[in-house]
């Protein structure tokens, strides 16, 4: 029998929603400039109306912080206790995750928890461990768990050997895979670690967060949201950045920067996977700007990285030449597709 399950993707200020009956995308849509409690409230009636000539057998979430939850899970008070425990380190997300949870419950479909963190749940200890005191570590569950998980996963899943996913959005990282495997990926117990992002800083010395403390900055705020692009540039939308930057300075260093910090983690990759066949890029910064996948591939000539311009410029699937070493491929992702794929797997 097929199953309809209708997928939230929610973010800080919206509702992203997909209808599949099985793995087949029915309709799909998105709320947006959402702020308190009755405007998800509203939206989420108004989804459920928009969804009404389809029974709804059930909902699937996408959670951002599943801690120690590492496998899809059937929503149930634990759950809930788990994802509201692990909001700390992902206060931007879980609670407004879990608050549509619970505005779902009037609805009485059985509702499943997918998380970002899980794709990474088996990362290797050397990858996943920060080297502090083991005694606090274990207390409060602080390791690497990783974040874009179903997007590097779903750009990777068809792809075998040594592959880099380059998650670049709004929030980015990347990622090393091997044969379907992750190895390393560039955030951390929150997704603050990593490359620099359009308004978060990325990792960045201890020292400076200590300073600024002692100089009673709002050192949390500053670092998530008023770096990284934004801090440098004043812009966090990257089409403002590509738009100015031959002309701005300050555009230019937030470009040169972004480019520096994506090729350094690659670089790095390399190295852990010992070599490299394929290279992803995905996320609308990744999938729409042929510039900067560009200038990041011409970093990495020195391992034979060669692309075709025609092909990237037209954001195509493959977009390496055939006297490319390494394929390098444009992967729309989508998280919401690999969710549903997700829940099946466990339904079945
Ligand atoms: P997220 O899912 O992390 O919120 P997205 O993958 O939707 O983010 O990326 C959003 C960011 O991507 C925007 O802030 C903007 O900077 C950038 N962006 C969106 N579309 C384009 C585009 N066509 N060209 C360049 N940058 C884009």
């Amino acid at each position: 029998m097929l199953k309809s399950i209708l997928v939230f993707n929610v973010g800080s200020s919206s509702i992203k929603y997909s209808l599949f009956e099985d793995s087949n995308l029915l309709k799909s849509g998105n709320k947006e400039r959402l702020k308190s409690k009755e405007d998800y409230n509203k939206a989420l009636q108004e989804i459920f109306l928009e969804c009404s000539d389809k029974k709804i057998d059930f909902l699937a979430h996408r959670v951002v912080h599943g801690g120690e939850l590492k496998k899809t899970s059937l929503i149930t008070p634990k759950v809930k206790k788990k994802i509201k425990q692990f909001s700390e380190f992902a206060p931007l997300h879980n609670p407004k995750q879990l608050m549509v949870i619970e505005l779902c419950e009037k609805f009485k479909k059985p509702q499943y928890a997918v998380f970002d963190t899980m794709f990474f749940a088996e990362l290797p200890e050397v990858s996943k461990t920060y080297a502090i005191p083991k005694k606090i570590t274990e207390k409060y569950d602080i390791r690497k768990y990783g974040f874009h998980g179903l997007s590097h996963e779903y750009v990777s899943q068809n792809l075998k050997g040594k592959t880099i996913t380059c998650h670049l959005g709004s929030g980015s990282s990347i990622s090393a895979i091997k044969n379907n495997k992750p190895l390393d990926t560039s955030m951390g117990l929150t997704p603050l670690e990593g490359i620099m992002m359009g308004t978060r800083s990325g990792s960045i010395d201890p020292g400076v967060i200590f300073f600024l403390q002692k100089k009673k900055y709002d050192v949390e705020d500053i670092i998530t949201n008023q770096s990284g692009l934004k801090g440098i540039s004043g812009y966090n939308d990257f089409r403002n950045i590509l738009k100015n930057m031959d002309t701005n300075k300050e555009s230019k260093l937030a470009y040169d920067l972004f480019i520096y910090k994506i090729t350094k983690v690659i670089g790095s990759y390399i190295t852990v996977l010992n070599g490299l066949d394929n290279l992803v890029f995905t996320a609308a910064i990744g999938e729409n700007v042929p510039r900067l996948r560009r200038d990041i591939c011409n970093n990495l000539k020195f391992i034979g990285v060669k692309l075709n311009k025609k092909k990237n410029n037209n954001n195509e699937r493959k977009i390496s030449s055939i006297f490319s070493k390494v394929n390098v491929y444009v992967i729309k992702t989508d998280e919401e597709k690999m969710a549903v794929e997700e829940v099946l797997k466990v339904l079945k």
